[in-house]
């Protein structure tokens, strides 16, 4: 075997969520390095590996073939998940883009993933979106994780089909969506890191929008609120 493919840490920690013997999909699969570590470290797994642009695409096909895996990874062009068969992987992995784009592939999908019973995410922002989708999907958040490599705080968000088991509803709710219902019952050091920055931001934004000649006062509302929660979870977690 060729040598063992690195990977990102960012991706080693989404790769862990899949199951032993997976049939999975990575989508967005820029060099197909989660596929390639995946099936180099668990023989029993198969891949589909999608790719919209060309480049990545053939960067990918390039991989596969350089680690002997052709005959486990197949490499596929095309958008989202229309490179796939209906009912065709267990689990799905889109990593690496913004939340917002994540969830409009689900959705434009969403027929696809007929016996897709895990889907690991790894949303470089908004993660709200691709927790929103899940909520009103039939799919519950199993795990969270939250990392920290080369400066950027990511988050990992996996989700298994069926019914909500985490109680996500109620007057948490949006709170639940906006921080994550694992990430924030943990409150790693990550994730305080990153809501401390993300509280600043607010704020910059906040005074920038007071200068307006119309202040635009539901955004400002809307950032306000989300600044009052992020201060409830921080201060929260310096009482535990
Ligand atoms: N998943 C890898 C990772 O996390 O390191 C690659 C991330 S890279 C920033 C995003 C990749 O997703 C790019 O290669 C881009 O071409 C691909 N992509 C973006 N939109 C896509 C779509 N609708 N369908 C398939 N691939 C897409």
């Amino acid at each position: 075997m060729r040598s063992i493919v690195k990977l990102s840490n960012r991706l080693k920690i989404a790769a862990s969520y899949i199951k032993d013997g997976a049939l999975f999909a990575d989508i967005g699969s820029d060099h197909a390095y989660l596929p390639c570590y995946v099936c180099q470290q668990d023989t029993e797994a198969k891949a589909i590996a999608g790719e919209v642009s060309e480049g990545p695409y053939n960067s990918a096909v390039a991989s596969v073939s350089y680690h002997n895996l052709a005959e486990r990874i197949d490499v596929r062009l095309g958008d989202g998940l229309e490179v796939l068969k209906n009912n065709e992987a267990d689990h799905l992995v889109i990593a690496g883009m913004g939340g917002t784009l994540i969830a409009s592939i689900l959705e434009n999908g969403k027929e696809k993933l007929g016996r897709t019973n895990r889907i690991i995410t790894q949303p470089n922002v908004d993660e709200r979106s691709v927790r929103k989708w899940f909520l009103a999907n039939n799919y519950h958040i199993a795990h969270e994780a939250i990392l920290e490599e080369n400066g950027h705080v990511y988050e990992v968000i996996v989700a298994d089909k069926g019914e909500d088991t985490n109680n996500m509803m109620g007057d948490g709710l949006e709170k639940q969506l906006l921080f994550g219902p694992f990430l924030m019952n943990t409150k790693s050091a990550f994730f305080r890191q990153k809501w401390e920055k993300q509280m600043e931001k607010r704020s910059r934004v906040i005074s920038q929008l007071r200068k307006a000649k119309i202040p635009d006062q539901e955004k400002m509302e809307k950032i306000s609120t989300e600044i009052k929660w992020i201060e409830e979870v921080l201060h929260d977690d310096k009482k535990q």
